[in-house]
């Protein structure tokens, strides 16, 4: 990861402004004015192919004592030192039910929109013995099994 999302020069204002933010609307506002780029996209769920993703996610929640909300896909993540900010706004989401996942490493499946790990982290998986399909797709199966239905958009 570059310096795109490394600390910057306002680190202490945008802390200050962190610790008044109230709801989690207005610490999207102060990620959205920080950086623009960031928040690549809210999705529903993981898809039911790959259970460990889903799993890992709700042990998450259940660790911090909230409710699964939202899969949080951002641009690229850091937990190196001079990404406070970054790591304080990914601990916020955290903290409030959201699975927040780089972009490099899922993608939308193409009719649903439920997520699927992208091709190395599938292979990851099925390297660490997770339950996943048989083959990559970027189809989930229950999309690839209904592949002469007719795409509705
Ligand atoms: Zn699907």
């Amino acid at each position: 990861m570059g310096d795109k999302y490394a600390d910057n020069v306002n680190m202490l204002d945008v802390m200050r402004k962190l610790q008044e933010a109230p709801t989690l609307r207005d610490v999207e506002t102060l990620v959205k004015d920080t950086y623009p780029t960031w928040i690549v996209g809210y999705y529903h769920q993981y898809s039911g192919d790959y259970p460990s993703l889903t799993k890992n996610w709700h042990t998450i929640c259940t660790a911090a004592g909230c409710t699964p909300a939202q899969i949080l896909v951002v641009d690229d993540m850091s937990f190196s030192d001079d990404h406070t900010i970054i790591r304080r706004f990914a601990d916020i989401f955290t903290n409030a039910g959201f699975a927040v996942r780089r972009k490099a490493d899922l993608l939308p499946c193409e009719k649903c929109s439920c997520m699927i790990p992208v091709r190395a982290l599938y292979n990851l998986l099925k390297q660490k013995g997770e339950t996943v399909p048989e083959t990559w797709s970027p189809l989930c199966i229950g999309c690839m099994l209904d592949e002469d239905a007719p795409i509705v958009d």
